[in-house]
């Protein structure tokens, strides 16, 4: 029973759960039922809202507080949020740039090339925002239990839903079987539990890794909010939708983690 509660099998079942619920959002696809674009583009904004607050309440705030904690007020805490954030966004650009582009090299040229490339550029940024996020999850629940954990775990999995759907959703637009289109969707929820692990063993291991894992952590969700989920919002001309589903995505996010985190 010692073990079950243990911060790293809290840092693994939440982070789990949570990237569980990526497949769950896109069971609709399996069942045949396939959402219109300005609700996909509305429930994407969705996620991109939890995640914009996930980034400071969950991650950027509580980086500040534990640095403030080693380093007292001044400027270093902030210095540290700073620099891990561009480092978290530098990474994700890297990883963007370097790994799919001699993948497609390769692939025939013409329109269905290009639009197939789009959608798995949007799939693999997808797939590793979710390590950042599940090592959040993990950070969350390694430093402070489960009031630590849980606002994220709930917070994540929501945001996960829509992010399941889009990219289910993205692959039956390009002609993939509704099945393949459903495992692959929950194929890059199941990154998360992989980061939950390594945030709850890294902090139970070394706590001056925490601030800049947690301010790496939104840095690294902050770049796919912009690079990537909100351009994908807007391209077909539903940018109120977009905007209305990342305003409600905020607020809900905002509300949980003030509420549960107390
Ligand atoms: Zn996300």
């Amino acid at each position: 029973m010692d073990g079950f509660a243990s911060p790293l099998m809290l840092g693994f079942l939440g982070s789990l759960a949570a990237g569980l619920m990526t497949a769950v959002g896109a069971l609709p696809v399996l069942a045949g039922r396939e959402p219109g674009r300005a609700f996909r583009d509305m429930s994407l904004g969705f996620a991109a809202g939890v995640m914009l607050a996930a980034s400071f309440f969950s991650l950027i705030i509580p980086a500040l507080d534990a640095a403030g904690q080693t380093y007292g007020r001044g400027a270093i805490p902030a210095l540290i949020a700073c620099v891990s954030i561009l480092i978290g966004m530098a990474a994700v650009h890297l990883m963007n740039e370097a790994l799919p582009h001699e993948h497609f090299r390769m692939g025939r040229e013409g329109p269905d090339a290009v639009a197939l490339r789009r959608v798995w550029l949007f799939i693999f940024a997808i797939t590793i925002h979710n390590f950042p996020e599940g090592l959040a999850v993990g950070v969350g629940f390694g430093a402070h239990g489960l009031e630590g954990g849980l606002p994220l775990a709930i917070g994540i999995g929501l945001q996960n839903a829509p992010e399941g759907l889009a990219v289910a959703v993205a692959l039956l637009g390009e002609g993939y079987g509704r099945a393949r289109a459903w495992v692959i969707a929950a194929l890059t929820g199941l990154v998360e539990p992989l980061g939950g692990v390594l945030g709850a063993g890294l902090v139970s291991i070394s706590e001056p890794l925490l601030p800049w894992g947690l301010a790496f952590a939104a840095g690294a969700m902050l770049y796919v909010i912009s690079h990537e989920i909100i351009p994908e919002t807007h391209r077909s001309g539903h940018q109120n939708k977009a905007t209305l589903g990342l305003a409600v995505g905020l607020v809900v996010m905002l509300f949980l983690d003030v509420w549960l985190a107390g």
